[in-house]
């Protein structure tokens, strides 16, 4: 299974959707490391994905877990301190996620000035250090994103080997609650963005032989095409649990100060007594696109009433245009594989649940 683990909640950054994330005590870990070892050594294969904040502020406890816990690692960062991990350590992630939100431009206004080149120089720098595992650059899309421009953008950069997007939530809060009207248009906008992206992706593949690595499309067209049902795709609650800085375990990394998604603690539960503690409800479990769609969000589902009038059927607009848009073009991509100018094993990805949501 998957476990986020919190390293700290402090960040370097203060990005204009996040604001710097939970402020609740404790911020630093609490819980001794042989804690979280013999809690983990009761799952055969655990993912152990370092999560903040911003993990890299905390290196050498990540250091330690990795020195101590067997298992395979990714890393969920904003970049800034990629370059402070050596080698040895770089190459023992099987996947890093780098936040990025598609041009300079559009990342330094959302992240500060200088981010942007910062993460280029340093991806640059962990792939000449060794690091040959899956970089994906994984977006936070606010209101107001051309969303066709900036995954083009991030997918034509080399070092990054997946793209992968979610819809930022504060635009579906009712705190957040600007004109209904704007909303609604960036919405038909961002579909529109997304139909031209998913007819590039296509195009490409009939040009090069390969798939972009482009992640919402990939999870979904690989249901589309097997016929396999999908449940919650970020696994929240169901094999992907969040351990807290004081040892609680949270369904969801984003939701830790919501009393639903708390559900045990390393201390005192086993990871196999977790699973299916918090699941997703109304509307999701009778649309007709749950199969696919698996509820996309169990924190937003679980907390429809923060959400702004219509809200919850505004995020829905967008993934049924995705949905949508792909069950189009399966015909013409299984002619691809039929033809052998794309492999089916394109889509058997990811090999493990890495931290990508898949539904935007
Ligand atoms: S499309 Fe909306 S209602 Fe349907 S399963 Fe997804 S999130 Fe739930
Ligand atoms: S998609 Fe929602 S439930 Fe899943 S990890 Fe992200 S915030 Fe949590």
């Amino acid at each position: 299974m998957h476990y986020h683990i919190i390293l700290t909640k402090e960040c370097n950054l203060n990005c204009s959707y996040c604001g710097g994330g939970s402020d609740t005590p404790p911020k630093e870990i609490q819980y001794k490391i042989s804690d979280l070892k013999s809690f983990l050594s009761k799952d055969k294969a655990p993912v152990v994905e370092f999560y903040g904040g911003e993990p890299l502020l905390r290196i050498e406890t990540m250091k330690n877990i990795m020195d101590t816990i067997p298992g395979r690692f990714v890393i969920q960062t904003n970049g800034i301190f990629l370059d402070k991990i050596e080698s040895e350590y770089l190459k023992k992630f099987n996947s890093i996620l780098v936040s990025i939100d598609g041009s300079k431009e559009v990342t330094d206004f959302n992240r500060s000035n200088g981010v942007y080149d910062k993460i280029i120089r340093n991806i640059k720098l962990i792939r000449e250090r060794g690091f040959c595992g899956d970089l994906v650059a994984r977006m936070t899309v606010p209101q107001g994103t051309d969303i066709y421009a900036n995954v083009r953008h991030l997918a034509g950069i080399e070092e990054f080997g997946h793209v992968h997007w979610q819809i930022g939530f504060e635009m579906f809060w009712e705190s957040g609650l600007d004109d209904d009207k704007e909303l609604e248009e960036w919405i038909q906008s961002y579909n529109s963005g997304i139909s031209s992206l998913v007819e590039w992706w296509v195009r490409e593949m009939e040009l090069t032989g390969c798939v972009p690595g482009i992640v919402p499309f990939i999870g979904v067209m690989r249901s589309l095409l097997s016929g396999k049902q999908s449940r919650l795709r970020c696994g929240s609650g169901i094999d992907f649990f969040s351990v807290m800085p004081d040892g609680r375990i949270s369904a969801c990394p984003v939701s830790i100060d919501f009393d639903f998604s708390i559900i045990g603690s390393i201390l005192n539960n086993d990871p196999h007594s977790l699973c299916n503690k918090a699941c997703v409800g109304e509307p999701c479990i009778s649309c007709d696109i749950f199969n696919i769609c698996g509820g996309r969000c169990l924190f937003v589902n679980r907390s429809q009433d923060m959400l702004r009038r219509n809200g919850y059927e505004q995020i829905c607009l967008t993934v049924r245009h995705l949905v949508h848009e792909l069950e189009e073009v399966v015909p013409h991509v299984r002619e691809l594989i039929r033809s052998g100018i794309i492999s089916a094993n394109e889509f058997e990805y990811p090999e493990f649940n890495n931290g990508c949501e898949i539904i935007p």
